[in-house]
């Protein structure tokens, strides 16, 4: 049972959870735990390194050898390995064709779960990603699911100036045998086509406070 509160946000890429989830945890007060960005900082370290990402026993070694500090700043999750804060590199486009792959390896997603759960223990969180409301919290009752149309979420990224095969990672991690990505049973869906971060950001709030959760929304 995590000792502070958990808000698990999931969906597709491009979805837009990440944006709703910063404005959330702003406007909750609460730390942004952004699991893409660790899932992201491995697969960096893999390709830099010149580690293929389909030789799991090599990646599971590096990780091994590494040391992966997580922390707060500013209100948001942050990532070093070995020291060195990888987030310049987060959204390149080696990274966006190989994150899925990594994912895939379930040491990697123990280690990182792992890595996750540990935030609940010191704050209470907004975290978004994949498997959050499915795998890493499923006692929290505070779960949404973030979609949008593949054109939104194709548009979204074009526009973002980003090379990214929204559809070809949704279909991997969907598929994936190691907690995919799935609607978690409790969780209330948001379709996001047509709403603004803000109106998303106040769906989930009211639905918070339906819920009987006490909140000093800001
Ligand atoms: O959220 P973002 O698009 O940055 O995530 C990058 C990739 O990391 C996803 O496509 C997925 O393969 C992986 N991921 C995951 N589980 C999470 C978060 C991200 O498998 N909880």
């Amino acid at each position: 049972m995590a000792a502070h509160l958990v808000i698990a946000i999931d969906g597709p890429a491009a979805s837009g959870k990440s944006s709703v989830a910063r404005a959330l945890a702003r406007r909750l007060g609460f730390v942004y735990v952004n699991t893409g960005a660790m899932y992201r900082a491995i697969t960096w370290l893999a390709v830099s390194k010149g580690v293929p990402t389909a030789d799991t026993g090599r990646v599971q070694q590096l990780l091994h050898f590494t040391e992966i500090t997580c922390g707060v700043a500013d209100g948001e999750s942050t990532i070093l390995l070995d020291g060195v804060d990888p987030t310049p590199h987060l959204v390149g486009d080696e990274v966006n064709a190989n994150v899925s792959a990594i994912a895939t390896i379930p040491e990697v997603r123990r280690i990182l779960t792992a890595k996750q759960r540990a935030y609940a223990g010191e704050h209470d969180i907004v975290m978004e990603g994949r498997d959050i409301g499915s795998a890493v919290f499923p006692e929290t009752p505070y779960k949404f699911y973030i979609d949008a149309s593949p054109e939104v979420r194709a548009r979204r990224r074009a526009s973002q100036g980003l090379q990214d095969s929204v559809a070809a990672r949704d279909k991997v991690d969907s598929t994936r045998r190691t907690s995919p990505l799935v609607i978690a049973e409790d969780a209330h869906v948001i379709d996001s086509s047509n709403l603004t971060i803000d109106g998303v950001a106040g769906e989930i709030v009211g639905r918070l406070k339906l819920k009987g959760l006490v909140i000093g929304d800001r």
